[in-house]
């Protein structure tokens, strides 16, 4: 058996045998030992909204994605060396949600895995190194995507830009330099254009242009309109293919379209996905075309040993039936749009919700010290998170400053989940600035 610790004693222990430089989230951490839905509960039975899960995408331990995982882990579980129905299906049902050509899959075990094996099929294809990324960027924990994210190269601890990557700058409608909407797009993606010209400056080919469909840790960020397209067809003009980075936005989040690069009219040459692709269970994949498929035969073979196997992908295949059956993305969209609609009206009454902005189920409000200076307020943004905590709602900040409320819970929040968290809000907003 399992002793249960205390919190004090869990967080000793943790610090002697545990990775060091792991974070708790709180000031005062939270002990979790059981979800359900959109909610996480403490050893007390005290219940918590979960406003930051995008990986327990169809509600915590939902009854059918369990039963397939227990089902299929008492019956088999191997390698993806034995033919298998499991796989196969998935793989059908997967590439049924995406644009031609986007028809072959592989499977991995992580987002950045699925990164990782993106850029090697970039290679295989385009024989170029050079990479453009967007500022703020986190894109995997793997050396090779820790060069590929300025999140983490140029944060706490980073060792800088590597000399084959140049970074684009965020398309931010809110604080960057151009704040038009129908001119955003061209805008912006002139700095994909740029950097793709400094590559090519240094004598280095743009091999790869890697982007999220809407930024995360840029903090919370919805791409202009046309961002994409310019941006992409700036890319292939220099040779070079387009990866979207669907790991934290995909699989009916984003409401309108089932995937989020979808929202911008155009088609990836590569696409990854990770984190609700088994609602918790770990897994990634990675979706090409047959023809850059082709180029990565090579003789060599791309083995890995959990990737796609049976209780993988019977997990994955519970998920997308749940998406559908349940309706979750329309869920998203309808859930979203009344709680960007909550936010602005509470907007209208506090002056720090600079900016309210997403689509379906990721929105993002923006906090700042004032509307004119659209200056960043992260003590603020902090302190509002740790009295949503004391009301029993879990949210965090994200963003280059740190100040933006991050807002992506599981589909299955509720209207009525989010009209307690309006509520709520609005009752800690008093507090903290009082009218
Ligand atoms: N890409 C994006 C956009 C992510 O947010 C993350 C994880 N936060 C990853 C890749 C890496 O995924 P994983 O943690 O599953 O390796």
């Amino acid at each position: 058996t399992i002793p249960a610790r205390t919190t004090e004693e869990l967080l000793r222990l943790r610090k002697r045998h545990v990775n060091p430089t792991l974070s708790v989230a709180y000031r005062e951490p939270l002990k979790i030992v059981r979800g359900a839905g959109a909610w996480l509960y403490d050893e007390s039975g005290r219940g918590y909204l979960d406003m930051v899960n995008n990986v327990c995408h169809v509600g915590h331990c939902h009854p059918r994605v369990v039963a397939a995982g227990q089902q299929q882990m008492a019956r088999l579980n191997t390698n993806t060396r034995y033919l298998h129905d499991n796989l196969v299906e998935y793989a059908l049902r997967l590439t049924a949600t995406l644009p031609e050509p986007l028809s072959v899959v592989f499977f991995t075990n992580s987002g950045s895995e699925a990164n990782d094996l993106a850029l090697r099929l970039v290679q295989a294809h385009v024989r170029a190194r050079g990479a453009v990324v967007v500022d703020h960027a986190y894109h995997g924990n793997l050396s090779s995507l820790i060069e590929l994210s300025p999140y983490k190269f140029n944060g706490k601890g980073g060792q800088g830009k590597p000399a084959h990557v140049e970074v684009a700058q965020m398309p931010d409608s809110y604080r960057g330099p151009c704040r038009d909407a129908a001119a955003a797009g061209t805008y912006y993606a002139g700095a994909v254009d740029a950097a793709v010209a400094r590559l090519a400056g240094r004598g280095q080919r743009a091999g790869v242009f890697l982007c999220e469909s809407l930024l995360g840790c840029g903090g919370q960020i919805v791409l202009p309109q046309g961002y994409l397209a310019a941006s992409y067809a700036a890319v292939r003009a220099a040779g070079g293919l387009c990866l979207a980075d669907e790991v934290q936005v995909g699989f009916g989040r984003a409401g309108d379209h089932f995937w989020a690069f979808q929202q911008q009219g155009v088609v990836p040459d590569i696409v990854t996905l990770g984190k609700p692709i088994g609602n918790g269970h770990p897994m990634g994949a990675v979706v090409t075309t047959p023809e850059i498929a082709a180029s990565f035969v090579s003789g060599m073979e791309y083995f890995n040993t959990f990737g796609g196997n049976p209780v993988s992908c019977a997990i994955a295949l519970a998920v997308l039936e749940v998406i559908a059956e349940e309706g979750l993305q329309q869920q998203a969209a309808e859930v979203g749009a009344f709680l960007q609609d909550g936010l602005r009206s509470l907007q209208q009454a506090y002056e720090p919700i600079g900016d309210v902005r997403g689509c379906g189920l990721f929105i993002g409000a923006e906090i700042v010290t004032d509307r004119a200076s659209r200056a960043p307020d992260r003590t603020l943004a902090r302190a509002i998170v740790e009295q949503m905590k004391d009301r029993q709602v879990l949210l965090s900040t994200d963003g280059p400053d740190d100040n933006v409320l991050k807002i992506k819970p599981p589909l299955v929040f509720s209207r009525d989940n989010a009209a307690e968290f309006l509520h709520k809000l609005a009752e800690v907003l008093a507090l903290l600035r009082p009218a």
